[in-house]
């Protein structure tokens, strides 16, 4: 069975979005995994079909109904759903290609957008949610985030990117335990406004090229993720020790 997303929203209309064009579109139209948009309104309370309500304890914005969100959930993953329950939210973990690949390598994903306030904290409970954020800023609705973190896992899915297009060697692919920010890349012309593609990639010498790409990677993780760089020499330095 193919690799199945359900996202649960008050915008079904967002979807499939940009995840119905390029890779992951052709992927879309092949059957390589499946998409279906759910409207939360459709659970709603009274004539109005409400889905919020005002925050006890007071401030402002309203929250999520616990019951509301739970009914659209049940309604989704009805019969023994074995996906995992994600909740967007800047409260959540941050979303890192080892997650990436731990969900794109599962059977898929149901995916909760918030709006407002964001949920009610007890059915985030109840319903063991994985809280994931896409970043510290916060976006107006779980919708880009989710489209974000549908995008990230469907280009790893077997067949979607082409060979020439192989995500082993990219940036955050594991690299002795840690990871790394890719190398820059080059293409004709040659010299481009003055600027020359540098020496050793049109050398034609393939052990230099790696050489080089590699001290590129470390640098520009070095300069630009100290964070990174720090794992992965912790990383570096738990392996030479545990080899001496
Ligand atoms: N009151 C919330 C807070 O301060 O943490 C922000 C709510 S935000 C206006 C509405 C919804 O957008 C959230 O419930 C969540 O689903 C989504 N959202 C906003 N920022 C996000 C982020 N960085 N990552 C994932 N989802 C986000």
């Amino acid at each position: 069975m193919s690799w199945r997303a359900t996202v649960l929203t008050l915008f079904p209309e967002m979807f499939p979005g940009s995840l119905g064009m390029s890779l992951a579109g052709r992927a879309l139209e092949r059957g390589d995994w499946s998409l279906e948009a759910r409207q939360i309104r459709d659970f709603g309370t009274g004539r109005h079909r409400n889905v919020d309500d005002t925050p006890f304890g007071g401030g402002a914005g309203m929250v999520m109904r616990p019951d509301v969100v739970d009914a659209a959930i049940e309604a989704a993953m009805q019969g023994g759903d074995d996906r995992p329950l994600l909740y967007m939210t800047p409260r959540g973990r941050p979303l890192q290609q080892a997650l990436v690949r731990d969900l794109a390598s599962g059977p898929g994903a149901v995916i909760l957008c918030g709006r407002y306030e964001g949920l009610d904290q007890r059915v985030i409970e109840a319903r063991n949610m994985v809280e994931v954020s896409v970043g510290d800023y916060v976006l107006s609705g779980g919708e880009p985030a989710a489209l974000v973190l549908l995008d990230a896992c469907v280009r790893l899915l077997p067949g979607v990117m082409g060979a020439s297009e192989s995500g082993e060697e990219e940036s955050f692919s594991p690299n002795g335990g840690g990871t790394l920010l890719e190398y820059p890349h080059y293409t004709r012309p040659a010299e481009w406004n003055g600027r020359r593609v540098p020496d050793v990639l049109l050398s034609g010498h393939h052990a230099e090229v790696a050489r080089w790409r590699a001290a590129q990677s470390a640098a520009a993780t070095q300069e630009r993720r100290p964070d990174l760089w720090a794992k992965q020499t912790g990383f570096a330095a738990a392996a030479h020790a545990a080899h001496v």
